[in-house]
């Protein structure tokens, strides 16, 4: 079912989670003992991230330096098909510009149709660590728009080739990001507003947030967007913060504010325990806040600590 239908099918605010695909090596086992603890709270639809390849050198015989291509996380769209087979809930696998050719995209596109899949959320992806700034792949998109425009045409019928007879439209319900506190490269919010209404526009039926801390980044968002002409449900991404070193991590890494109570909090803590219930009592009062304003949905990102996420969800759902 698609995260579209969720929504507008719900009586109260639905919860959700996103995960990452375990590190290579790793087994399908660590992302079900992740899932196991929140089913009980019926999560409307699981995302699970994309990440792309990064470049590392590895000393060759001789002492030269190979240039070598990892993916440490690979596996989105296989996790997807599991957790559908395993617990029957929908899931959101993330596709992003970054290292994909149109026709890759394409391709991969056909093989979520064929999976029963029928959610994306559509994002450019970062630029990998060698290169200073965004860059994409020959033959391949820019932003997150162009993406967005791809799957709107598949939807409509139109692939790559245009001379393919009898062609089945896929029927991807659409996702993009949202950035309350402005996206990192964007001269100003007036600018990413723009481009977040593009992405609407051509065919995005809902926005997931970036992680926030303060609620009145989320507000503000809101009507900001209504201003705008935007119009979609607009999901808040929360983060529990479990230790006193993500404070300043998750702020640098992601570009947003700490609000100045928590980090009072935070700073006050001994030990990263007592920093996890203080980023758990925060992340519980910030949930039953927006539940308050009747958010359509309350999207914890995960990061590999379900039982915190278990602990939050179980006082406001
Ligand atoms: P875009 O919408 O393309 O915007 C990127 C920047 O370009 C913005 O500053 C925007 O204002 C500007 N812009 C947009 N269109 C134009 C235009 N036409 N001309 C000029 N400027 C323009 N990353 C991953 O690698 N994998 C993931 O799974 C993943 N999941 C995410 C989930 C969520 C909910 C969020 C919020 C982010 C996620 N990210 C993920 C990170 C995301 O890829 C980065 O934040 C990235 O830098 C921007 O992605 P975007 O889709 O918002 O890009």
């Amino acid at each position: 079912m698609k995260v579209i239908d969720h929504i507008q099918q719900a009586k109260s605010t639905l919860f959700s989670i996103e995960i990452l695909p375990p590190l290579k090596g790793k087994s399908i086992q660590s992302i079900f003992d992740g899932i196991d603890p929140l089913m009980e709270f019926k999560p409307s639809f699981v995302d699970v991230t994309y990440h792309r390849e990064e470049y590392i050198y590895k000393k060759r015989e001789g002492g030269y330096l190979e240039k070598v291509s990892i993916r440490k996380r690979p596996g989105t769209v296989g996790i997807c098909a599991a957790i559908i087979n395993k617990y029957h809930v929908d899931t959101v696998p993330h596709i992003i510009c970054g290292g994909f050719s149109r026709e890759e995209t394409e391709n991969a596109l056909i093989d979520l149709q064929f999976l029963g899949i029928d959610n994306v959320l559509a994002l450019r992806g970062d630029s990998i660590k060698s290169e200073p700034e965004f860059v994409p792949e020959p033959n391949g998109h820019a932003y997150a728009i162009d993406l967005v425009k791809q799957l709107k045409q598949m939807n409509n019928g139109t692939y790559m080739e245009n001379d393919l007879a009898d062609v089945a439209p896929t029927n991807f319900c659409i996702g993009v990001a949202g950035y309350p506190e402005k996206h990192y490269e964007a001269p100003n919010m007036i600018s990413d507003m723009k481009h977040l209404k593009a992405k609407i526009d051509a065919g995005a039926e809902y926005i997931v947030t970036q992680m926030f801390f303060d609620n009145a980044h989320y507000f503000e968002f809101v009507k900001k967007c209504k201003d705008a002409g935007i119009h979609v449900p607009i999901i808040p991404g929360l983060k529990i913060m479990t230790t006193r070193k993500q404070a300043s991590a998750l702020s640098k890494l992601f570009k947003i504010d700490i609000p100045q109570p928590l980090l009072e909090q935070i700073e006050k803590c001994k030990t990263d325990e007592q920093a996890k219930e203080v980023g758990i009592e925060w992340c519980i009062e910030q949930s039953k806040e927006l539940i308050k304003a009747n958010v359509p949905c309350l999207h914890y990102y995960t990061m590999g600590t379900s039982e915190v996420t278990r602990r939050v969800a179980s006082k406001v759902f």
